[in-house]
């Protein structure tokens, strides 16, 4: 394409009072040669942006580029096609004017290299040509619960089709298999019905719901969009296109027999809140070893739950179904009594009204306490006994029957990632302890979606086996893009949650496939159009993009060839920062892009006493937290030169050594946190870069260059206050460290 650039200056919001916009032209105009360079008093204002567009119309503007406010803010005034004008925004207003003094020379000297970096990047970049297949819009729901029936619903009564695959026999899961539920609407008093049988009814009457029960999954294919899903069933097969997945595969109960100390197994009167469901259905409360109806039941809640040994976590569910079972129990028979002790009762919510209402019958007692020991005298009657009781005394309890409330653990397929033992720290709280502990054997299914990916059949997952992609900001996203995870196998939760889930998880399988066959990203680059485009016949087949990825974009031919499944890409930019080639880049996004903002920034002769940091800023918290730092006028350091990146794993060593050879005398690197609780929304782009930095800071030292130049940090935009010390004690230690000895080559 024929570049024509238009730059377009504003100098309202005091940018004009700060700022010598003569000059800041002379920018554009005398170095980058820029015919059209314009400035205006309000370029989001009618009047300014008919300027830009009458440029477009009457002089070939194809280009543009504004500087004025920061790029995330007046998105919807300056929003072009990006298929046909690419646009650069330079950050005047939040990160010069608003921070640094009006009318100084360092503030004009920011101000003069933002707009060289803008030129720059304006002029390579290249018009969007958005990937495009066709695509089916068809839903699949795998699981057939109460998640998957209400996904399978939703997505229909939204207009989409679906096809339901249920491992069983029967539709309703875990629903299907309890008597009655804890209260789910007003005025939350009393147990109710479960109403799964009336749902599964819509679904098997609903047209646009095909439902395979009795199946499994035996291969799926391809991307978003386009997934070929192989279901067996009765012997036979059947491939079905799909757009998107939500998988809601459910959960299984943590394996009691792993609760010894407990008495399960010892006792056959222990049992668990499962069997207690059967046993409400039957109409009976019969204890296993004599059939006789228990007159005197303890349910031990968090049994293998909140226990580092076991799960580590809340299933949140079982507190509310040991109060309703007591419910069942004494509405049963109201001789009998019941004993629920607890390490803390958690009843969210209106919960609350139906835990008080359990109070209030005199045949249930409710303590905290530690169950020390579950015992069985000769006559098969069971003896608790129980510490650290809300009176702080030992007391113990006899018993017919023991209940252990147990937990929840994921039925979806997943690959685990680090699902290692972490022993916590001696001395640390029991919340700590819940936190890190992980898992010693959960059991995990690995044979749900069974994809065809590079990376792996299942879905990937952080320690306690639940799929996850970014626990804040996309609680849906599994790391397989279109692939969404609901209900109790993407968390422990119960049903009044699942059906919350379900929505959510459905409307982003309708969202993915509309954006997809629009060719625009999904989340956090929503609606970007840009993918990377590999220049093959360079590839050295080394693996690393394949391997990188965090979202298994790329499969691989037999050589090591890297195969693109576009619309599984969320365009982070980690693969490009990853090949030592260089060769992966995007039309408006490169390692070339990059590194040239990097050589237009202007450096100082070593006796202007004037050092120059670039800061790469992940755009995701870092960049925007500047921003924030903008808005609340907080000053700092005016030697920084940011620039924003997708992802800090873009980072490719060779803009540290251009940066370093230009004479930069630091270069700063914030990204996302990242570990376990990580708020990378690329996983792990953060992590990447700070393994790569690290080998760099070695060859440094090794060259006998100060490694200290160097720095990567991470933040989370609440700490977006931290910034400018971060930056004031960087350049501290750049003043120590002296200036770079490339200076001036
Ligand atoms: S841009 Fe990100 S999501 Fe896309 S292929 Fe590269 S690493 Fe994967
Ligand atoms: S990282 Fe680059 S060189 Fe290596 S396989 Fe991928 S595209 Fe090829």
């Amino acid at each position: 394409m024929d570049k024509k650039i238009g730059v377009y200056i504003c100098s309202g919001c005091g940018i004009g009072e700060a700022l010598d916009i003569d000059a800041l032209a002379e920018v554009a105009t005398s170095e980058y040669s820029i015919p059209i360079c314009k400035n205006h008093p309000a370029l989001c204002g009618k009047e300014g942006s008919a300027l830009i567009e009458g440029d477009m119309k009457k002089e070939g503007v194809n280009t543009v580029v504004i500087a004025g406010c920061s790029p995330r803010e007046k998105t919807e005034v300056f929003s072009y096609d990006p298929t046909a004008i690419p646009m650069e925004r330079v950050n005047l207003r939040e990160h010069v004017i608003w921070c640094h003094p009006p009318n100084d020379e360092d503030t004009q000297m920011l101000a003069e290299d933002y707009m060289r970096m803008g030129l720059v990047k304006a002029g390579k970049m290249e018009p969007l040509e958005p990937f495009s297949e066709e695509i089916d819009r068809t839903v699949l729901v795998v699981g057939g619960g109460i998640t998957g029936i209400t996904s399978a619903l939703d997505a229909a009564k939204a207009g989409s089709d679906v096809v339901l695959v249920e491992k069983e026999q029967e539709l309703g899961g875990w629903m299907a298999k309890l008597w009655k539920e804890y209260p789910k609407t007003p005025p939350y008093t009393d147990i109710q019905e479960t109403g799964i049988d009336s749902m599964v009814k819509e679904v098997k009457s609903n047209t646009k719901i095909k439902v395979y029960t009795g199946a499994k999954i035996e291969k799926t294919e391809g991307a978003p969009g386009m997934f070929d899903v192989t279901i067996s069933q009765n012997g036979s097969s059947d491939t079905v296109r799909v757009g998107a997945i939500v998988e809601a595969a459910g959960w299984q109960p943590y394996d009691a027999t792993k609760l010894e100390h407990l008495g399960f197994g010892i006792s056959p009167n222990v049992v668990t809140n499962v069997m207690v469901e059967e046993m409400a259905s039957n109409g009976k409360f019969a204890r296993p070893s004599d059939g006789k109806e228990a007159k005197s039941v303890v349910f031990i809640q968090c049994a293998g739950s909140r226990d580092k040994d076991h799960l580590p976590y809340c299933s949140s569910y079982c507190c509310l179904t040991s109060l309703k079972q007591a419910k069942y129990i004494r509405d049963h028979d109201s001789d009998a009594k019941v004993y629920i002790i607890y390490k803390d009762m958690r009843t969210l919510g209106q919960n609350e009204i139906f835990y008080k209402k359990v109070q209030e019958d005199d045949g249930i007692f409710l303590t905290k306490g530690e169950v020390v020991s579950v015992s069985e005298d000769p006559g098969n009657n069971l003896v608790i006994d129980v510490d650290n009781t809300l009176l702080g005394e030992k007391i113990q309890v006899n018993a017919e029957m023991v209940v252990l409330a147990t937990g929840m653990v994921p039925s979806v397929g997943i690959e685990v990632e680090g699902a290692t033992v972490e022993e916590p720290e001696e001395g640390a709280e029991e919340k700590k302890e819940e936190e890190e502990a992980g898992p010693t054997d959960i059991i995990i299914p690995s044979d749900t979606l069974n994809l065809t990916y590079r990376q792996g059949p299942e879905l990937p997952a952080l320690k306690y086996g639940f799929p996850d992609s970014h626990y804040i900001c996309f609680p849906y996203e599994t790391r397989r893009t279109g692939i969404y995870a609901a209900g109790c196998g993407r968390q422990p939760m119960d049903s009044a949650a699942c059906i919350d889930d379900a929505a959510g998880a459905t409307l982003k399988a309708i969202q993915c496939v509309e954006l997809t066959s629009q060719g625009k990203a999904l989340h956090p680059r929503s609606w970007d159009m840009s993918y990377p485009d590999l220049y093959m016949s360079r590839c050295t087949q080394c693996k690393r993009c394949t391997e990188e990825c965090p979202f298994g974009m790329y499969n691989e031919d037999e050589k090591g060839n890297p195969l693109p499944n576009p619309t599984r890409c969320r365009r982070c930019g980690i693969c490009m920062g990853s090949c030592p080639e260089r060769i992966i880049s995007f039309k408006d996004y490169s390692v070339d892009i990059i590194g040239s903002m990097v050589k237009a920034i202007e450096v100082p002769d070593e006796d202007e006493e004037k050092p120059r940091v670039v800061a790469f800023l992940c755009e995701n918290d870092a960049y925007p937290s500047m921003d924030i730092v903008g808005r609340k006028r907080i000053s700092y350091n005016p030697y920084i030169r940011v620039i924003p990146l997708r992802c800090l794993g873009n980072v490719n060593l060779v803009w540290v050594a251009d940066a370093l050879s230009k004479g930069i005398d630091g270069i700063l690197l914030i990204g996302c946190k990242y570990g376990d609780d990580y708020q990378c929304h690329y996983i792990k782009g953060s992590e990447l870069a700070n393994y790569r930095l690290e080998k760099v800071k070695e060859t440094l030292d090794r060259l006998v260059l100060e490694s200290e130049r160097v720095r990567v940090l991470e933040l989370s935009i609440d700490e977006y206050d931290k910034l400018p010390g971060i930056f004031d004690d960087f350049m501290e230690t750049i003043e120590e460290v002296g200036p770079n000895p490339y200076k001036g080559f």
